[in-house]
């Protein structure tokens, strides 16, 4: 099936995009997970949100679930590691999954923080961004996961199912639950190298080798998910239709620059959604 409308991202952008699609009959499919985000869940208290004077991330978070659950849309549990521009749609990679679209909204949240010396040389030739995605790739043999919030330790738990060891670097101070065939190291990653067929990880604490290393990011760098995509440092040019440079391709939230704000991110969601929308129907009258 083809969808019209494929949505990444469970922010308050991505989240207000869904409502949009909804409303205007489309197909869609919304991609992310139940936690929606950390920057929703992890906020302390939050008073500029119209409608909700004095709430914590929290309680925001209730509020959009209970939001989503209402309008009965649900989420796609996963995470998109590759999109490719198919020429009138789009093809999204997720885990060992394609799912069509014919239009995309990237609201992804920004990246924050530089990748690590190494890293981006050696992504697809020893790193790896997704482990439901390249975890068989790795059976049998020794990887590392470095992991960005608690939700990536879901992913480190399946790795550990179907490699020959996993040892988790975890890059937040909560304690991780994860498998006992799992080591824990609390060291931080500084670069990456290539030695023969594995990777050298350089980590506070000295050198240890891999075969394979997943950086598991809250997002990634949204040219490495879309080729094609015109970036400007961390952020995504949009004009005021929120379209990117691909056609079809529309961003929204932080992805788009600053200010990081949620009321921003759900009023963009809600203009690429309508832009989404134009765009179809346009396609679907040519
Ligand atoms: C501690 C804290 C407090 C804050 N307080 C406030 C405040 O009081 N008021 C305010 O207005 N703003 C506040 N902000 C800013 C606000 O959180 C952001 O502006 C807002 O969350 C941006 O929404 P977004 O939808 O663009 O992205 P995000 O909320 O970052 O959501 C993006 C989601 O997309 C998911 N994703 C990324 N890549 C993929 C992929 N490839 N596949 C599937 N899913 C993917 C991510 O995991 C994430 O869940 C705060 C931020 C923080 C960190």
């Amino acid at each position: 099936m083809r969808y019209d409308i494929a949505i990444i991202g469970t922010g308050p952008a991505g989240l207000s995009a869904a409502l949009t699609a909804k409303k205007r009959n489309k197909s869609f499919i919304l991609i992310g997970s139940r936690h929606l985000s950390v920057k929703v869940e992890k906020a302390h208290l939050i008073q500029n949100y119209l409608g909700l004077p004095s709430v914590s991330g929290e309680e925001l978070k209730k509020a959009f679930l209970a939001h989503l659950d209402a309008e009965q849309i649900a989420i796609t549990e996963n995470r998109v590691s590759q999109v490719f521009a198919m020429g009138d749609y789009y093809a999204l990679q997720l885990g060992e999954d394609i799912v069509e679209a014919t239009a995309i909204i990237l609201a992804t949240g920004v990246v924050t923080g530089k990748t690590f010396p190494g890293e981006d040389a050696l992504l697809g030739r020893g790193v790896s961004y997704c482990a439901t995605c390249d975890a068989t790739l790795y059976r049998g043999k020794d990887t590392a996961v470095i992991g960005y919030s608690a939700k990536e330790e879901e992913e480190a738990a399946f790795l550990a199912e179907i490699a020959g060891s996993v040892v988790y670097y975890p890059m937040y101070k909560e304690e991780p639950a994860l498998p006992e065939n799992v080591k824990v190291l609390r060291e931080k990653p500084v670069s990456f190298a290539k030695d023969g067929r594995k990777v050298v990880l350089t980590t506070d604490a000295g050198e240890a080798v891999y075969d394979g290393v997943f950086v598991l990011r809250d997002a990634i760098s949204p040219g490495t998910l879309v080729p094609g995509l015109e970036t400007e440092g961390a952020h995504v040019p949009v004009d005021r239709r929120m379209a990117t440079n691909l056609p079809g391709c529309f961003a929204a939230g932080d992805l788009t620059g600053l200010p990081y704000q949620y009321a921003k991110a759900a009023g963009e969601g809600n203009v690429a959604a309508l832009s989404a929308v134009s765009y179809i129907d346009q396609l679907k009258k040519a």
